[in-house]
């Protein structure tokens, strides 16, 4: 990647810059948005937009601009990433802070310019195969009870996500009041009793879009799922457990703790919700679609 957008400009990555005033480098007063593009097609993007409305909303910081204003600046990103390298998988990572301010006050400036950053880079084509099966720890869920704002202020993600790293894991399973809320940066599915569990969307998780897709495929297919919380007594004797996020997609989780989750394979209810994310994926690459 090295064309990147800033408020209102196409330029090579080296020429952005922004002032050290910016509120999202002194507060981390910003909020962010992750949009995978699957064969040059935005993946559920009014649905990605619909949760930037929403961060943007809850914390106060104005929208900067019009859905079709999105869709140019997308387009021109993935336009330059494609003429840099063939790239027919991209993700978009988009960030809007609070913007520079004179002075470094908590109060919201009188003056509010938010500043809008930009890029896509390329993602690796999908598997076809199942995916490669990860490790997992637990971990208290040490962040703010605002989990639903898509924030950019991630140091609790950040630290516990290297705890997971450092003890040869590749995700966070975070825990609250005993109940098993989400990953550190993805959501999270169990199987219990043979059924599907995921948790609610509330404050304590973000409305993840990977997981909605999944609440719908499983209604589209008449697979049963539960959207409440699993105690974290049950992740013991839970049969399944999976993550999903819009870059990371479906990843199973084979050992948690050190221990095998299950039987330590890849689960049948995985395996079919794999198929059928597969078949949404190539619905999206189809001209009818
Ligand atoms: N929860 C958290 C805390 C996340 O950071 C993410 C990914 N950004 C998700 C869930 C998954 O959301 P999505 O499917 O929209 O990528």
């Amino acid at each position: 990647m090295t064309t990147v957008y800033l408020n209102g400009q196409l330029l090579p990555l080296e020429a952005a810059n922004i002032s050290v005033m910016d509120r999202g480098f002194l507060f981390g007063d910003g909020i962010y948005e992750v949009i995978p593009v699957f064969g040059g097609r935005c993946f559920r993007l009014d649905e990605h937009l619909d949760r930037l409305d929403y961060s943007l909303r809850e914390t106060r910081i104005p929208q900067p601009h019009t859905r079709a204003q999105w869709l140019d600046i997308f387009s021109g990103l993935i336009d330059a990433l494609q003429r840099e390298q063939a790239a027919p998988d991209q993700m978009i990572y988009l960030q809007i802070t609070r913007g520079p301010a004179p002075l470094r006050e908590h109060r919201f400036p009188a003056d509010m310019k938010p500043t809008v950053f930009a890029f896509s880079k390329a993602l690796p084509p999908p598997n076809q195969q199942l995916p490669p099966a990860i490790a997992c720890i637990t971990c208290e869920d040490i962040r703010w009870s605002r989990c639903d704002i898509k924030s950019i202020s991630l140091l609790a993600n950040v630290l516990m996500t290297q705890d997971a790293m450092d003890a040869g894991g590749r995700e966070a399973i975070l825990i609250r009041d005993d109940q098993v809320l989400e990953g550190a940066s993805s959501n999270v599915f169990i199987v219990l009793d043979g059924v599907l569990h995921t948790a609610p969307k509330d404050h304590r998780i973000l409305a993840g879009i990977t997981r909605d897709l999944i609440v719908d495929l499983c209604a589209e297919h008449g697979e049963k799922i539960r959207q409440q919380t699993v105690a974290a007594a049950d992740l013991q004797r839970a049969s399944e457990i999976w993550i999903t996020s819009s870059t990371r997609e479906m990843l199973p989780v084979t050992m948690l703790n050190g221990a095998p989750v299950g039987n330590g394979e890849i689960g049948p209810v995985f395996a079919r919700l794999w198929q059928w994310y597969l078949g949404f994926r190539q619905r999206m690459n189809s001209p009818v679609a």
